[in-house]
């Protein structure tokens, strides 16, 4: 496979010649979706669509219910939809590696032609035909804006609602290290042309929360530990827990947040039981430990300040693992704050 890493500008060029010369196209994303990887998604289909190319979306998992105020939410099929279906091209975004869009798509889903990643993720692998891949972005979402603007015709109102959505997610409501002047310039170019209210697409996003994700959080904040240091901090959630409050693992989402926010903790750590036994931790930091790289020695990934991964081992045996290995790049990365934004 001729792989063709792209980075600069300039090169965004070559990407737009191939969504020129061909019709048939497929999206996918990663597997237990964000606001990220939906918006950059549906920003692309809207895009393809209107430039009159032929657009279907395949995910491993269903769009969680607070990104289905997005339009086109419905286009996006399951695994069981690709059957014989082949497009030209297969455009594969936000996923790192292409065994995260899930392993039975990555092996059904199939172009005949190119194979196009484009991804901000710092551990992302260069799988495709091309490769746009920006670690320096907020979001993937923001490299689908660029692209669209380099394509040198306008962002319509669809798109941009996805792309906001997606650039919000990514960096915390404007409040992570990503966000920079140019995603405040961006997003308020897109509010311009979206014409939407950004405290309604807060309110869909994050202000439709079940009782019971409450219920559960209750339960993973019952299991907090900090190190004696005060630098790391841990929760855990089990199938136990999930069961009691008739939730499952996406009622997790943003608690490794809350974690990190303690004063002091440089690394915060969730873990989850799954229903195989295996155990999904999400890493976030504050600069000074890259928990991308963390994550990566356990096979998982991810960026500096917010990484994850997924370990064959009881949940408890995992933390344990996890923290340990947390101390050792504490121990080892100096104690002056390190700043990761570009990361
Ligand atoms: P979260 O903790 O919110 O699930 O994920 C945080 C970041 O780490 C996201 O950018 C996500 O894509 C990445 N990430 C989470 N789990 C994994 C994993 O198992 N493998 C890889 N490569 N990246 C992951
Ligand atoms: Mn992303």
């Amino acid at each position: 496979m001729n792989s063709l890493q792209i980075t600069g500008m300039s090169n965004y060029s070559t990407l737009l010649s191939v969504f020129d010369r061909y019709h048939t196209f497929a999206l996918s994303t990663h597997i237990n979706p964000d606001g990220d990887a939906i918006g950059s998604e549906l920003a692309l289909y809207a895009f393809l669509t209107e430039i009159g190319k032929s657009v279907k979306v395949f995910n491993t998992d269903a769009v969680p219910k607070n990104y289905k105020f997005l339009p086109c939410w419905d286009v996006i099929e399951g695994v069981n939809a690709v059957d014989t279906y082949r497009p030209e091209v297969l455009v594969v975004l936000d996923a790192s590696t292409l065994e995260r869009i899930g392993k039975r798509l990555s092996k059904t889903l199939l172009p005949i032609h190119k194979l196009v990643n484009i991804d901000h993720h710092a551990t992302a692998e260069a799988f495709g035909d091309i490769n746009l891949i920006m670690p320096a972005a907020s979001s993937t979402s923001e490299i689908v804006y660029k692209l669209i603007k380099h394509y040198q015709t306008s962002i319509n109102q669809a798109c941009a609602l996805c792309l906001y959505t997606g650039l919000m997610f990514d960096t915390g409501c404007f409040r992570y290290s990503n966000t920079t002047d140019e995603t405040h310039r961006i997003a308020a170019e897109l509010i311009e042309i979206g014409k939407f209210a950004p405290d309604e697409i807060y309110r869909n996003v994050y202000e439709q929360l079940p009782v019971a994700k409450l219920r559960l959080l209750s339960e993973v904040l019952s299991t907090l530990q900090v190190t004696d240091n005060g630098k790391i901090a841990s929760v855990y959630a089990t199938q136990e827990m999930f069961r009691k409050t008739g939730t499952n693992t996406d009622a997790l989402e943003g608690i490794v947040n809350q974690i990190q926010a303690i004063a002091g903790v440089e690394v915060a750590l969730c873990a989850s039981e799954m229903t195989d036994r295996s155990t999904k931790v999400s890493l976030r930091s504050q600069g000074r430990v890259d928990v991308s790289q963390l994550a990566a020695e356990f096979e998982g990934g991810g960026h500096a300040r917010a990484a994850g991964c997924r370990l064959v081992m009881h949940y408890l045996t995992a933390l344990t693992t996890l923290v340990q290995t947390a101390q050792r790049y504490m121990d080892q990365s100096p104690s002056k704050y390190k700043d990761c934004r570009k990361d």
